[in-house]
C-alpha cells in the first residue's frame, strides 16, 4: 500500500532526528565547553529535549496507527510528514536563534530538511515546506533586527554584529531562499523519478510473477500428463519383469530391470517437480498446530533405513520441551526428511548426521549437519535454485533432481521462516531453517 512507503520513511526519519539530537547536543556541549563561546545555553538544551520529546511521540504515534490499522491512516500518515518536517523547521530556527542568528553558518542545515521533504512528501508540499523555512527565517532575522527579540551574538566567532548590517541580510537571506527552493526542487526531481522507477520495477516484477505462474500451471499440466503414461508403463514392466508373462533369458531380464530402475527414477522426478509446482502455485497452505519432535521422529524413521545401510547413525539433541508449533506438519516433515536424506547421501559411509532442534522464544532452530563431502564455495549462492546439483554431487552420485532443496525453501518460506547453509568442501555441511512457532504472530 502506498502509506506503508511513506510510514518506512517516516521511521528512517524518526531515527535520524535520534542522531541528529545527540549530534546537537554535542555540539553545545563543546561549544560551551571547549570553544567557550558565550551563547544561552540553557535554551539551546532545552530546545534538543524537546526535539528528542516529541521525536518519541511520533515514534509511539507511528507505532500505534500501524498497530491499530485505522482506517483513516493514509490522511494520518501524510499529516505526520507534514508536521514532522514544519517542526524540524522550527526547532532549528529556534537553535539558530539562540546561536547567532544569521550570523551562524549552520543556517545551511536547512538544506537537509529541504532534501527530507522531497524524499517523504510531494513537490508540492516539498515547496511550502521550503515556504515554511524562508517564513520563519525571514521571521527571525527581522525580529532581531528590529529588536524585538534578542540577538546572541557568535562573539569570537564573527568580528561585527552582522545582523544589523542591510547589505549582509538581503545578500545572505538572498542566497539562503534560493537555495532553498532549488534544493527543494532539485531533490524533489530526484525523487519524483525514483519514485517512477519503482513503480515501473514493481509492475515488471509483478509480470514476471503472473508470467511465472502462467509457466508453473503449464509444468503442472504437462508433467501431469508425463506421470500418467509413465506409470502406465511401469505397471507393463512390472509384470514382465516379475516374469508372469513367462520366463525371460538373462539378456532380457537385464534390459527389463535397467527400464524398471529408470522409469522408477523417472516417476521419483516427475514427483518432485509435481510437488514443487503444486506449493508454488498454491495460495494459501493449510496449516494447523503439531508437535515438530514427533514430526521430526517420524523424519528420521523414514531415512533410518538408508542411514544404517552406510553405516551411519543418526544422533539427535531435540528439546523436547519445544510445544505445539503452527505449520503444514506433512511438508514439515517432507522437508527435515528431505534434508537427512541428503546428509545421508552426501555423506560417505561411517560418517556422522546429526540433527538438533532448539527452543528460541517465538521461534525453532532445526539444524541437519554433517560430516560428508560439502559443497564448494563458490556453489553454496545456487544451492537453493532449482535443478542445481554441485559438481562434486554430481560426481560422487549420479541420480538426483536438485529438486529438493528448492522445495524445502518453498516450504520454509511459506512458514515466514528462513533457511541456509554454512558448508565447506570436504568436511561437512549444517543446514539450519528458523521457523516462527505460530504463524499468527507475523
Ligand atoms: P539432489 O540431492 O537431488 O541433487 P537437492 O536439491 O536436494 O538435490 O540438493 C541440491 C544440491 O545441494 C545437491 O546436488 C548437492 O550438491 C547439494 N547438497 C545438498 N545437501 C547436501 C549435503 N548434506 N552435503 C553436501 N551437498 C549437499
Amino acid at each position: 500500500m502506498k502509506y506503508e512507503g511513506l510510514l518506512e520513511r517516516i521511521n528512517w526519519l524518526i531515527r535520524l532526528r535520534w542522531i541528529a539530537v545527540t549530534g546537537v547536543i554535542l555540539t553545545v556541549f563543546v561549544v560551551q565547553k571547549i570553544v567557550r563561546l558565550s551563547l544561552p545555553f540553557f535554551p539551546l538544551y532545552l530546545i534538543s529535549i524537546l526535539i528528542g520529546l516529541y521525536n518519541l511521540l511520533f515514534f509511539l504515534y507511528v507505532r500505534h496507527i500501524r498497530k491499530k490499522q485505522l482506517p483513516d491512516i493514509e490522511t494520518r500518515t501524510n499529516v505526520i510528514a507534514n508536521l514532522q518536517i514544519a517542526l524540524d523547521l522550527f526547532a532549528l530556527t529556534s537553535l539558530i536563534h539562540f546561536s547567532g542568528g544569521i550570523e551562524n553558518p549552520f543556517i545551511f542545515y536547512f538544506i537537509f530538511h529541504m532534501i527530507i521533504a522531497s524524499i517523504l512528501l510531494s513537490r508540492r508540499a516539498s515547496f511550502l515546506q521550503a515556504t515554511f523555512a524562508a517564513c520563519f527565517f525571514i521571521l527571525m532575522v527581522g525580529l532581531e533586527y528590529f529588536n524585538i527579540l534578542d540577538h546572541y551574538c557568535l562573539k569570537g566567532f564573527v568580528v561585527n554584529d552582522l545582523y544589523m548590517n542591510k547589505v549582509y541580510i538581503f545578500g545572505t537571506s538572498f542566497a539562503f531562499i534560493t537555495t532553498l527552493y532549488l534544493a527543494a526542487y532539485m531533490a524533489s526531481s530526484i525523487s519524483i523519478r525514483l519514485k517512477d522507477r519503482e513503480k515501473s520495477l514493481k509492475e515488471a516484477n509483478l509480470l514476471l510473477e503472473e508470467k511465472d505462474r502462467i509457466k508453473s500451471e503449464y509444468v503442472l499440466r504437462v508433467t501431469h500428463d508425463i506421470k500418467e503414461h509413465i506409470s502406465a508403463i511401469q505397471s507393463c514392466i512390472e509384470p514382465v519383469a516379475e516374469g508372469m508373462l513367462g520366463e525371460l533369458n538373462s539378456g532380457q531380464k537385464d534390459l527389463i530391470r535397467r527400464a524398471g530402475e529408470r522409469t522408477s527414477k523417472l516417476i521419483f522426478f516427475i514427483k518432485a517437480l509435481l510437488d514443487i509446482t503444486r506449493i508454488k502455485l498454491s495460495k494459501d497452505i493449510e496449516m494447523k498446530e503439531f508437535s515438530l519432535v514427533k514430526t521430526a521422529e517420524s523424519a528420521i524413521i523414514l531415512v533410518d533405513p538408508k542411514a544404517k545401510a552406510k553405516g551411519i547413525s543418526i544422533s539427535r539433541h531435540i528439546n523436547i520441551g519445544i510445544g505445539l508449533i503452527k505449520g503444514a506438519q506433512v511438508y514439515v516433515e517432507e522437508t527435515i526428511a528431505n534434508l537427512l536424506a541428503n546428509s545421508v547421501k552426501y555423506t560417505p559411509r561411517g560418517g556422522k548426521v546429526e540433527i538438533t532442534i532448539e527452543d528460541k522464544d517465538n521461534l525453532v532452530l532445526i539444524q541437519i549437519s554433517d560430516n560428508g563431502i560439502g559443497i564448494p564455495k563458490n556453489e553454496l549462492p545456487n544451492i537453493f535454485n532449482e535443478f542445481y546439483r554441485a559438481t562434486n554431487a554430481k560426481e560422487l552420485e549420479r541420480d538426483g533432481t536438485g529438486l529438493g532443496l528448492s522445495m524445502a525453501k518453498q516450504v520454509v518460506e511459506r512458514h515466514h521462516g528462513r533457511i541456509w547453509v554454512d558448508s565447506e568442501e570436504g568436511k561437512g555441511s549444517i543446514f539450519s531453517i528458523m521457523l516462527p512457532k505460530k504463524q499468527s504472530l507475523l
